[in-house]
Formats: structure tokens, sequence, C-alpha cells
């Protein structure tokens, strides 16, 4: 996942991947960040919302500008 290289759009350094982590003390494997449309509604059974994708999080090394990455599911 971190194989990508991405460049810093206002400095050009090299940004990598990291994890935001909140501070409701998720388990890190349930931490990462997913997306959904903005018209999506609730699922009837569970409450939640369609999952669209996950959002991967990119922090410049330089700068420390911070970029979100949506992927398709
Ligand atoms: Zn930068």
């Amino acid at each position: 996942m971190s194989d990508i290289q991405r460049k810093c759009l206002d400095c050009g350094g090299p940004m990598s991947e990291i994890r935001i982590i909140d501070k409701q003390g998720a388990m890190p494997e349930e931490a990462g960040l997913e997306y959904s449309a903005t018209d999506a509604e609730r699922g009837f059974w569970s409450g939640a919302y369609p999952k669209a994708g996950k959002i991967s999080t990119y922090l410049c090394q330089n700068c420390g500008a911070v970029r979100l990455f949506g992927k398709k599911a």
C-alpha cells in the first residue's frame, strides 16, 4: 500500500502513507478511514452507510502537508 510514490503539490517533497489515529481508541486494524457517496442512505438493517471505498492518507516529509486519497472498493 505504501509503495506508491506521491509528491507534495505544495513543495514537491516526498509523501509517505500515514495512519490517522482518532481519540476514540479504535483498534489499529479498524482505524482506517472509509467513505461513502453523499447521497447514500443508511442500510435499513445494518444502520451503516454502504462503503464506496477506503481513504489513504499521505504526509509530506518536507512541509507536513497532509493529503487524502480515495480508493474505490
Ligand atoms: Zn510539502
